[in-house]
């Protein structure tokens, strides 16, 4: 049927595209895709040729409203080199104008880094925030990370390995000691949980950036605030008045 297709992908492991997936792929009209080439590998998987449109940062705006004309006669599926569109990926615009256009919009969940990590991390999941790329730049960062500081939830962060060092030494900085867990490679050969907390996992990872697609997660804010010993003092003094 005409319309938009969101279809996730495997963020790593192939055999975690779902049925549902491969099916619209080989059916959709278009393909529009961030990267051809790693697209066209995930197709070859799964045995099937599709047209590809390039769908990405720098060319999204032009190539739009061509997309959105088509859905009104063409199966368009969106996808992203991993995971799922949309979630630090291109695709909120398209989705946006496909609406406001009147066309069908459905989408086929599945994985996604943010996600995965939370269900390995070991931290609580019942409320989470999802922080994306922190900002390159020193300043930025901390900026970021002291507007994040107070929120009770759990914080999701992608990164890479070569700036995992210094972005677990900001978050040590303005977040304080929290207990956090590095999600490496997940699906993959070399899939690793790391958990510590932060200054540990900073101080694990200064000298020695890991390879690969990484996450981190922190744990909420006055989840286990470290008690000062006056407020010890003063609670013990408080229960011993209470005893009969
Ligand atoms: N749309 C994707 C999703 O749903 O997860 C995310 C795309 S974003 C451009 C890429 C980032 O996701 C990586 O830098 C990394 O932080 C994270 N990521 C993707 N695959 C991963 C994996 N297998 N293990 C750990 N992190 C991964």
């Amino acid at each position: 049927k005409p319309g938009l297709y969101i279809v996730a992908t495997p963020i790593g492991n192939l055999s975690d595209l779902s049925p549902r997936a491969a099916d619209i792929l080989a059916r959709a009209d278009v393909l529009a895709v961030e990267d051809s080439r790693v697209t066209a590998k995930l197709l070859h998987h799964i045995g099937v040729r599709r047209p590809m449109v390039p769908y990405h940062d720098h060319n999204a705006d032009r190539v739009r409203p061509d997309l959105i004309a088509r859905m009104a006669g063409e199966a368009v599926a969106l996808v992203s080199d991993a995971g799922t569109p949309l979630i630090s990926d291109p695709g909120y615009k398209l989705v946006r104008d496909a609406r406001a256009a009147g066309v069908a919009v459905t989408t086929i969940p599945g994985p996604s880094a943010a996600v995965a990590a939370l269900t390995l991390a070991g931290l609580p999941t019942d409320r989470f925030l999802f922080a994306g790329f922190l900002p390159n730049k020193a300043k930025a960062r901390a900026d970021a990370i002291a507007e994040l500081a107070s929120i009770r939830a759990t914080l999701v962060f992608y990164e890479s390995g070569p700036r995992l060092g210094a972005a677990l030494q900001a978050l040590a900085e303005g977040l304080g000691l929290r207990e956090a867990a590095v999600a490496r490679e997940i699906s993959k050969a070399f899939e690793e949980t790391v958990t510590g907390t932060l200054d540990e996992l900073a101080g694990r990872y200064a000298e020695a950036p890991p390879k690969g697609e990484i996450v981190i997660v922190v744990a909420p804010a006055g989840e286990a605030p470290p008690a000062a010993a006056d407020d010890i003092e003063a609670a013990l003094r408080d229960a011993l008045k209470r005893l009969p």
